[in-house]
């Protein structure tokens, strides 16, 4: 007889030892829109034992062209439902279990307490904290993912390395757009949703693993970088010992100090858009795909980095310091806050007459 599994089975990094591991493994997805679509289609099929399904939305029309799972017949039903149907058609054998509800604080307990892995398929930060403060509480491992237009981003947190809340410790609500908002191609949601079930299995698998990385996915280019990361000391406290400073500051000490260099990291095309006055731009993306991309500046000097909305900043701040920049701050406030706040009349903004600073079109490796 044949079994459905041989063909995992067959490589020689999982065999029967594997496949009774994933049988025996516990998954939580939280979120089954566009992400959670994909990821529980692949885990159900390989055999993960027991699958959750949280998710207090309906399905809509304007969901089918990335919820690949869905038809047009599923309109209207809710998603942890239709998928829990769904997934139990590609494999009767495991166990499927369905929440019709948003995760929230009063019973993210009583839903992802007995599950081995969470994996992150929503489409908002509050969620998305609330798994990472949970996980770490109960030491859990849990894989992040998100898209945002182009860019994917994924990762797996593990209870003793870094979280979620060490890479943006400064996050606030409603700072990033979900696909709702921003748009986005189905199969850019499917890549990094892929990634995300690999890292699942993965993980189900070969658990020695201790080293995290930030994946960064170009769906566009078709470019990965993988950025190791690391625990902030300060994170355990919430709080975090970045040095920032105020727009109002950096006036200040522009004033004084010719030497300090206001950075944008933003991409290129909204540094030539706009951006504000004197800064030299150098991206997010090409500062974290190579090293190579600080090699024209100066390490002594003074830098000041700020982004859309203080997000990528503390990151970026951390690449330059592993660089060997001594003197790096950043801005309090994105640049799309500070181009918003009206009453900051001391904030000059106006475009860039000329590019300064390295090409940021580095090669890929
Ligand atoms: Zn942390």
């Amino acid at each position: 007889m044949q079994n459905r599994y041989e063909k995992q089975i067959k490589l020689s990094e999982i065999g029967e030892a594997g496949q009774k591991k994933l049988n025996a493994a516990s998954v939580a997805v939280v979120g089954v829109g566009g992400l959670g679509n994909v990821i529980a289609s692949y885990l159900a099929p390989a055999g993960v034992g027991r699958i959750k399904l949280i998710d207090g939305d309906s399905v809509e029309l304007s969901n089918l062209h990335r919820q690949i799972l869905f038809s047009e017949k599923d309109i209207k039903e809710n998603k942890a439902h239709a998928m829990h149907k769904k997934i139990k058609e590609l494999n009767s054998t495991i166990s499927v279990e369905s929440f019709p509800i948003h995760l929230q604080k009063n019973n993210i307990d009583k839903i992802l307490s007995n599950v081995d892995i969470v994996v992150d398929g929503t489409d908002n930060f509050k969620t998305r904290f609330l798994i990472n403060n949970f996980c770490k509480q109960n030491n859990k491992t849990w894989v992040y993912g998100s898209i945002d237009q182009w860019h994917g981003e994924c990762a797996v947190f593990r209870s003793r390395g870094p979280c979620l809340n060490c890479i943006f410790p400064n996050i606030e609500e409603g700072l990033f757009q979900n696909c709702n908002e921003s748009g986005v191609l189905g199969p850019s949601v499917g890549m990094v949703a892929m990634f995300q079930a690999q890292l699942v299995l993965q993980e189900i698998l070969f658990p020695e693993g201790n080293q995290s990385f930030l994946y960064l996915i170009d769906t566009k280019n078709f470019e990965v970088s993988k950025i190791k990361i690391k625990k902030n000391k300060n994170c355990l406290n919430g709080r975090t010992s970045l040095p920032e400073i105020s727009y109002n500051t950096y006036l200040n000490w522009k004033k004084k100090d010719k030497n300090i260099i206001l950075l944008d990291i933003r991409e290129r095309e909204q540094y030539e858009k706009d951006a504000l006055e004197g800064a030299e731009h150098l991206s997010y993306r090409s500062l974290l795909q190579s090293p190579d991309a600080l090699k024209n500046y100066d390490k002594d000097k003074t830098y000041v980095l700020y982004c859309e909305k203080h997000l990528k900043t503390p990151f970026a701040k951390g690449v330059l310091e592993e660089n060997g920049f001594k003197n790096v701050f950043i801005l309090d406030q994105g640049y799309d806050t500070l181009r918003h706040c009206e009453e900051c009349s001391n904030v000059a903004i106006k475009a860039p007459l000329s590019l300064r600073g390295v090409e940021d079109d580095v090669a890929i490796l």
